[in-house]
């Protein structure tokens, strides 16, 4: 299983741990709220519900629950047990809004969507969210993510 392939289904109260995941590559479906049932249906896809409500334990499966409340105890809750394989290269593939694959694309198509410098600076390096349109690059920000990713042991 890649970090691709690992898919899940996060309930509402989730959304920093969501970010995270959708961060590190894995394919972290979120909303803000689910209709009865919703979550059900979403569960077919193949995906695991992560959640910190106990109840939905006799209910729904696959399931794992979330036992801690700080991000970075949540992330090794799932990285020490083996749910969360670890591959790098995954890393910052993903839209963190929309939770689809970004697609590299030739730094001249993003001329004047995305500030010159980058261009300059992150030859092939560039992505696209198909969905939102969203340009994505190394940067300051991302530099920022990996070391907070490590500072907590991922
Ligand atoms: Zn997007």
């Amino acid at each position: 299983m890649s970090n691709e392939q690992t898919r899940f289904v996060i309930d509402s109260s989730l959304g920093t741990l969501a970010k995270w995941l959708k961060i590190m590559g894995f394919d972290a479906h979120y909303q803000s709220l689910y209709q009865d049932n919703e979550i059900e249906k979403i569960l077919k896809e193949g995906r695991t519900l992560l959640t910190k409500n106990r109840q939905l334990q006799d209910r729904l499966d696959p399931l794992i629950l979330i036992t801690h409340n700080k991000i970075k105890d949540q992330l090794l809750e799932l990285k020490n047990p083996g749910f969360l394989p670890m591959d790098r290269k995954y890393w910052f593939r993903r839209c963190i809004i929309c939770n689809v694959p970004l697609h590299s694309v030739q730094s001249q198509y993003a001329r004047g969507r995305i500030p010159d410098f980058v261009i300059h600076q992150n030859t092939g390096e560039i992505k696209f969210c198909p969905k939102c349109k969203r340009y994505f690059w190394p940067g300051s920000h991302r530099v920022r993510m990996i070391k907070q990713l490590e500072a907590w042991g991922l």
